[in-house]
């Protein structure tokens, strides 16, 4: 027999686990319980589908401790696995990720990563020197045994068991002065990590337990007896009462099924009793898990029909904005085996959705007037998804997801609801201000910014590739228009400071279109402007599209077609450079056209767009300087 070596991601966190300093090392025995009721499930599923006679009260989960010979046995009557399935589920780790996560996640100590990421089955190398692991698969007539002490490898040997499931026998480690591994062979603290940590699994977890009891027909006289006892309650934690339920419970059910390393932002349980009668137990994340800006993530609540799990990722149960949500919906009246195309088309499985909808946005709304802190935090993490949401939907959904959207704004450079923005505006204004960039310092440079502030008004930031999509689908919020302070359909001046622009710019006109032209076409024309304080030029567009969404939209490299935005050149008319251009249209025309360009130039900059013939500017620069 050869020995196999583990692969390099799996020896890795072996040594981990084997060398690990871990304080909850107790928690191996819920990732064993687990896996073996995840086997059970497996089984049952299969046999509603190939329409099996199978017991469900048959299945069950042994525990035997012997400490004798220091041996910790886990026994489940699931589907188990075949000699290719050890090799697969027991040799490597399949979801990669895990250990980048433990080797750059900062507060290590905190972050219970061992278990949440799939990584369940190695966490009894915490406490074992050595692992075999015998299972037959379902339907299959040979059995096969899986042994393995650790870093060195494992084998894989054919062996004899008469029905289908799998027995891991842990081979216990000696205690040492730091740890004492001998209490995972004392029935008490059995009982005490099972009920703690798998009470709600819905097979029974049996164990034989010794104790003593009045000898019959004596009145003095003890015997020890063995019983077969029950360890868990079974009852599903969202079948019990809220108020039955501690917040540490929830938060350890979320961590242990849904693999996450931090508590949720928000628990939502319901019943629900009407038109669809249901329990829902819904957890809003903290943070994204690393594949949720992926093509890989896939959205979904597990439904279950009274206790029992049909379907792992039911993704008509969410809409795609609310894609980050995690839970269940346990509902009496569904079917056993009922399809995935049937419940596509099922009108109740719609109308819980509906009002799956309405509830999650209503906690989100809750949450964010109740603990902003934590709404922040979530909207860090789930932020894009929402405005994501509001642009697919061509803003159908711009009513729900308008009340949750934030932006960083100019007031206190906190994040902002437009509520909240709405509610601060100046008297007469009717418009809510934005301006887009890389980075709010970025957006703070601008020229348009410096202006617009001096006003008194508050702009909101946009730094998102998404965010001006988005608003521009939703068009208005709660009657008043959006304005990107970079395009020129903004009004902040006064009508005599109009009218006097106006003037100027009527006045000057052939000396501005005679700039123009020295520039070129990649410009519609050249003004001047009352918006700049301090700075001299800006780009602004006219049109639809900004600035900002053709250098998102042109990102795109399939599109051959490029996006224009028709771009205008600003001119600061009170700044001196003002009347410099107005003294040169005089006294040296060929001055100006190098001006014109030189000012453009410096715009594109200012913009973060490059500049189109780099070396020309600096011969005119240079030109200026000598
Ligand atoms: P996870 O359970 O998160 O997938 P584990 O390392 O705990 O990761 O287990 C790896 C895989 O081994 C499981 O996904 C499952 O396919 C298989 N497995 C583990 N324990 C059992 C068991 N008792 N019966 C059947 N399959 C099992």
């Amino acid at each position: 027999m050869r020995k196999k070596q583990f692969k390099a991601e799996s020896k890795k966190l072996l040594d981990m686990m084997i060398n690990s300093i871990y304080t909850h090392k107790e928690i191996f025995l819920r990732e064993l319980i687990s896996n073996a009721s995840d086997a059970m499930d497996k089984l049952y599923y299969h046999s509603l589908q190939e329409n099996l006679a199978l017991n469900r009260s048959d299945l069950t989960i042994h525990i035997t401790p012997d400490k004798e010979s220091r041996t910790l046995t886990i026994e489940d009557n699931g589907i188990g696995m075949t000699a290719d399935e050890l090799e697969n589920n027991l040799g490597t780790i399949a979801k990669s990720g895990s250990l980048d996560f433990k080797n750059n996640s900062e507060d290590k100590e905190d972050v219970d990563i061992i278990g949440q990421f799939g990584v369940g089955f190695y966490s009894a190398f915490m406490v074992s020197d050595k692992i075999e692991v015998v299972s037959k698969a379902f339907g299959s007539d040979e059995a096969n045994k899986w042994t393995s002490s650790g870093a060195e490898g494992y084998t894989i040997e054919s062996c004899e068991k008469d029905t289908n499931g799998t027995i891991i026998t842990l081979y216990i480690k000696e205690d040492t002065e730091d740890d004492d591994y001998s209490q995972y062979l004392e029935e008490y603290r059995i009982r005490e990590i099972v009920t703690k940590y798998s009470d709600y699994i819905r097979y029974p977890i049996t164990m034989d337990c010794s104790h003593s009891k009045l000898k019959e027909g004596t009145e003095d006289e003890y015997e020890t007896v063995t019983e077969t006892a029950t360890l868990n309650s079974m009852v599903p934690l969202w079948k019990k009462n809220k108020n039955e339920v501690t917040a540490d419970e929830y938060s350890e059910f979320y961590r242990n099924k849904f693999y996450d390393y931090e508590e949720p932002a928000k628990v939502i349980h319901t019943k629900m009793e009407g038109q669809a009668t249901y329990t829902t137990l819904l957890f809003i994340p903290r943070h994204a898990p690393f594949d949720y800006y992926t093509k890989n993530y896939e959205k979904g609540l597990q439904l279950y029909s009274n206790g029992v799990l049909i379907m792992d990722k039911c993704a008509d149960l969410l809409p795609d904005y609310f894609s980050f949500v995690k839970g269940l919906v346990d509902s009496e009246d569904l079917s056993l085996n009922i399809s995935r195309e049937m419940l596509q088309h099922d009108a109740q499985l719609k109308l819980i959705a509906r009002s799956l909808e309405k509830k999650i946005h209503s906690e989100l709304v809750k949450l964010m007037k109740d603990s902003r802190e934590t709404y922040e935090k979530f909207y860090e993490a789930f932020g894009t998804q929402l405005k994501f949401g509001v642009y697919n939907t061509y803003g159908a959904k711009a009513d729900v997801l308008s009340d949750l959207i934030m932006f960083h704004s100019s007031n206190e450079r906190k994040l902002t609801t437009l509520k909240e923005y709405v509610s601060r505006m100046k008297e007469g204004q009717d418009t809510i201000y934005y301006a887009c960039g890389e980075s709010i310092d970025k957006i703070d440079m601008l020229p348009q910014t410096e202006a617009v502030k001096e006003k008194g008004y508050e702009i909101l930031y946009f730094t998102e590739n998404v965010d001006e999509f988005a608003i521009k689908i939703m068009n208005e919020y709660d009657g008043k228009k959006f304005a990107n302070i970079c395009t020129d359909s903004i009004e902040l001046d006064t009508q005599e400071e109009k009218d006097a622009l106006k003037e100027k710019n009527d006045s000057d006109k052939d000396m501005l279109d005679s700039m123009k032209d020295a520039i070129g076409d990649t410009i519609t024309s050249v003004r001047f402007t009352n918006k700049l304080k301090n700075h001299p030029v800006c780009l602004t567009s006219e049109g639809e599209i900004s600035l900002e969404m053709e250098k998102v939209l042109n990102q795109n490299p399939n599109e051959d077609q490029k996006v224009k935005a028709n771009i205008v050149l600003e001119i600061n008319s009170n700044h001196p450079i003002a009347a410099k251009l107005e003294e040169l249209y005089d006294s040296d025309k060929d001055k100006l056209c190098e001006y014109a360009k030189i000012l453009y130039a410096q715009a594109r900059l200012i913009e973060g767009l490059s500049v189109e013939n780099p070396t020309e500017l600096s011969n005119m620069i240079c030109g200026l300087m000598v």
